[in-house]
């Protein structure tokens, strides 16, 4: 276990530090643990940052993971409003953005990551929005007071997606930009991105394929305009920008860790310092459900590893074998998938295509590797069984609905 004396810093203040700093105490560790988050809230979910709480259906305090109080009950110190800007591996200890130094015992690097900018001209006009912090969202909303707004969001994946899903919901018009041929590209090739350009187009959002932005125009300061790479120039109010992320891990890589797309860690949550571990949106970490390394997304990672790196600190190392999993909701249409498609090499559906409930599922040499489960909670509880177990399937009984997904798994 850790040193007490100078106990556990934890750089963020998000889902995967919260659970962290929980899962340390519910394992008997009692030495200090500061968590310094650069944000102004106590730790809270982002979810609901696309969802209920850009349509203004949940508030603030909702979002608290836990009442402010609870963290001062757990001993748990939180320095908000507050950035870790260098770490001194020699010395153990981390420097905040106003010079307080802070010794570890254990570093644990929690800090997610960033919306990435556009890089286009136009990017310093006001009106432009991106969609990752409380912070973020109230900006966006005030700028939504005005009915019928004309909103660009740049960007077809899941983030793109659900705030087109609200705000067309919300009476504004709403334009989304994708640079490749399909929506949600980036995360699943088979017909739930043409699922959900029909959705989208169904409810009147105005969905533009294999089209990038050029430039941002503007009058007095102010976003008017969205010059496309076709040439044409679509009228805007906003632009909400939602092209993914880039992972904060600056100051590891200053004290000389490795960097590539996150920070990289073992199946215990370990960088290559012994004494810094990274959880969460900003570690690339090995899974059993992928090929190569992998930076994950997700609420499901982020709390797995928090749990993981807890166990580590605490002497009881166990590797990270979680199965990942994520939702997004988008209209009335929950998607919820399982696993990891990456190199799948068949796809088979359940159900009709088009018509939730329908699912998914993806294989890999006959094996299951992932499920994408559309307003179809039944396929998803059942089939994560499937995954888990990389379950040789009979693919006639796959494809059929009526087969329920329990019926495959082994006994
Ligand atoms: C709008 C939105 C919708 C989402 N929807 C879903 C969903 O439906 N399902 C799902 O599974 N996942 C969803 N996610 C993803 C999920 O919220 C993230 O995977 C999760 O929050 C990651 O937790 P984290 O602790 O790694 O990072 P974060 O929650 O981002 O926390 C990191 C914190 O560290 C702070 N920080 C950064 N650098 C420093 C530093 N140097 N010093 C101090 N603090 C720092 C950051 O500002 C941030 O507050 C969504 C994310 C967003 C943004």
């Amino acid at each position: 276990m850790a040193e007490a004396a100078d106990g556990i810093i934890i750089a963020g203040a998000g889902q995967a530090a919260a659970q962290l700093a929980q899962s340390l105490r519910a394992g008997g560790y009692a030495g200090p643990v500061t968590m310094v988050g650069d944000e102004a809230f106590p730790p809270y979910e982002r979810p609901p940052l696309s969802k209920d709480y850009l349509s203004g259906k949940r508030q603030v305090e909702r979002l608290f993971l836990r009442p402010p109080a609870f963290w001062a009950e757990k001993q748990v110190e939180l320095r908000l409003g507050r950035r870790v800007a260098g770490v001194d591996r020699l010395a153990r200890r981390v420097v905040l953005d106003d010079s307080t130094a802070l010794p570890y015992a254990k570093l644990v690097w929690a800090a997610g990551g960033r919306p990435r900018r556009l890089s286009c001209p136009g990017t310093d006009l006001a009106g432009i929005h991106h969609i990752r912090s409380i912070a973020d969202i109230d900006g966006l909303k005030a700028g939504l007071v005005l009915p019928e707004r004309r909103v660009v969001i740049v960007g077809g994946g899941y983030i793109g997606l659900e705030s087109a899903a609200v705000l067309r919901s919300g009476g504004h018009h709403v334009t989304v930009l994708e640079t490749q041929d399909r929506l949600l590209a980036r995360v699943t090739a088979s017909p739930v991105p043409q699922f959900l350009l029909n959705l989208h187009r169904g409810h009147g959002v105005d969905v533009r394929l294999s089209t990038g932005v050029e430039g941002l125009t503007g009058g007095d300061g102010q976003v008017a305009g969205v010059r496309l790479s076709t040439g044409e120039l679509l009228p805007a109010d906003l632009v909400v920008v939602g092209i993914g992320i880039i992972p904060n891990v600056e100051p590891l890589a200053a004290a000389g860790l490795a960097c590539p797309d996150g920070v990289q860690v073992d199946e215990y949550c370990r960088t290559s310092d012994p004494d810094i571990l990274a959880i969460g949106d900003c570690a690339l970490h090995p899974s059993r459900f992928a090929p190569v390394p992998v930076r994950l997304e997700s609420v499901q990672n982020a709390i797995d590893q928090a749990k993981c790196a807890a166990g580590t600190i605490l002497g009881q190392a166990e590797p990270y074998t979680a199965m990942p999993w994520f939702w997004s909701d988008q209209y009335a249409v929950k998607m919820q998938t399982a696993g990891l498609s990456i190199g799948h090499d068949t796809q088979i559906v359940r159900g009709a295509v088009g018509v939730p409930p329908f699912s998914v599922v993806y294989l890999r040499d006959g094996r299951v590797i992932a499920l994408d489960c559309l307003s179809c909670p039944r396929d998803f509880m059942q089939g994560r069984a499937l995954v888990t177990g990389a379950v040789a399937v009979n693919p006639i009984r796959l494809a059929d609905p009526t087969v329920e997904l329990k019926a495959l798994v082994p006994a």
